[in-house]
């Protein structure tokens, strides 16, 4: 008996790999392999989650008119133009359905977030991956070099995941005005709340200057809310009509949805969680710098080892300290920001690992030369 038959290009493409989760019997651990929000969910989102789940027996509003509407106020755009995902993966993987089609090209810088190739290619796209230049950020040159008559749609990561580097706002203009105005753009904005360099674009500035350039937002991260699955672009109206045609009917929750109106309620005292994750990486950037790291500068809530070979190594460092890290093979271990308490681990185990390992990157080539 010959097996079902499933589409042979699917063997070629790797399951999307989750961050490490605590064994129940390892504790203490902070698992820093994610990016998420360290702290619970505030009182008043908890409670209007509580409060919505009388009503689970009921499909959810499709149309998410409640949290659209105050997005759409809160960018002054229409709610036409904002779409509502399954978390933000969901609205990458709208944008991919509704511009590439089989054989057509998803560009994206390498390394990014490990889900765009994998969203291309389960699309039937096919991915191209332009690698990050010397200071790990985006090349954005060398993108505009790979465009060929097959590219759709081009992510532009700002702050970018793993690494946190930004791209300027004059290279995103410089970038833009070269870019085909038939190429859908995107900016995957997960980390903007982070993001405090003068220098980075602003992504509504960019929506509302070109065309063909779509937003990515979520509530994932700096609102705590990864695991409610709600995100969502901002988009030109006809993209976001296509958007709309391709997502998944009902994939937001009315949790999802109360939880993120909530949210938005209680932005002051979101933005004082938010203030003290930017406080923490900039301590944690000043202490690993002081001790003779030199990490690219992170404008997100993480920070990236570019550790090459001696990536398993610090891997096994920080285990032994609890730390559960985001680790990528060969290249580097991304740590995300987290409590207090596991900043202040992070900063004894890449102590220990300095000892270990000729610490990399531009550090040994500064004082060489
Ligand atoms: C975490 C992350 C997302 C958001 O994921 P959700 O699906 O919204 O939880 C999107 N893009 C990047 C680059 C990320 O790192």
């Amino acid at each position: 008996m010959t097996a079902p038959r499933l589409r042979s290009d699917l063997e070629s493409i790797p399951a999307y790999k989750p961050g490490k989760a605590p064994a129940p019997s390892e504790t203490p651990a902070h698992k820093l392999s994610s990016n998420e929000n360290p702290y619970p969910p505030l009182p008043s989102v908890a409670a209007a989650i509580a409060d919505c789940i009388g009503g689970i027996n009921r499909y959810p509003d499709m149309s998410g008119r409640e949290i659209t509407a105050l997005i759409a106020e809160r960018f002054a755009v229409d709610p036409a133009q904002v779409v509502l995902g399954s978390g933000s993966v969901e609205i990458v993987s709208q944008l991919m359905r509704a511009t590439a089609g089989q054989g057509d090209e998803v560009m994206f810088a390498w390394r990014s977030f490990e889900a765009y190739p994998l969203l291309a290619r389960a699309g039937g796209a096919v991915p191209v991956a332009v690698p990050l230049d010397s200071d790990h950020r985006h090349d954005l040159d060398a993108m505009l070099a790979a465009i060929t008559e097959r590219t759709r749609l081009i992510l532009v990561c700002n702050p970018n995941n793993p690494t946190g580097t930004t791209v300027s706002s004059a290279k995103l203009d410089a970038f833009l005005a070269e870019v085909p105005s038939d190429i859908v753009v995107v900016l995957d904005e997960a980390y903007l709340h982070f993001n405090h360099d003068p220098e980075s674009p602003v992504g509504i500035d960019f929506f509302r200057r070109y065309p063909n350039v779509v937003l990515s937002h979520t509530f994932s991260k700096a609102y705590g809310l990864a695991g409610l699955r709600i995100g969502y672009a901002i988009s030109p109206a006809h993209i976001a009509e296509a958007l709309r045609k391709v997502a998944i009917p009902f994939g937001v929750t009315q949790l999802a949805q109360i939880a993120a109106v909530a949210s938005f309620q209680a932005e002051n005292e979101l933005a004082v969680r938010i203030d003290e994750l930017v406080a923490e990486r900039d301590r944690l950037t000043e202490a690993l710098s002081a001790m003779g790291w030199s990490l690219p500068e992170s404008h997100a809530n993480f920070v990236w080892f570019p550790l090459g070979s001696d990536t398993a190594r610090g891997v096994e460092v920080f285990e032994r300290h609890g730390l559960l890290v985001r680790p990528f093979p060969g290249e580097g271990m991304r740590v995300s920001i987290g409590s207090v308490a596991a900043n202040d681990t992070v900063l004894t185990a890449a102590a220990e690992l300095a000892s270990l390992v000729l610490i990399p990157t531009d550090a040994a080539e500064t004082s060489a030369a």
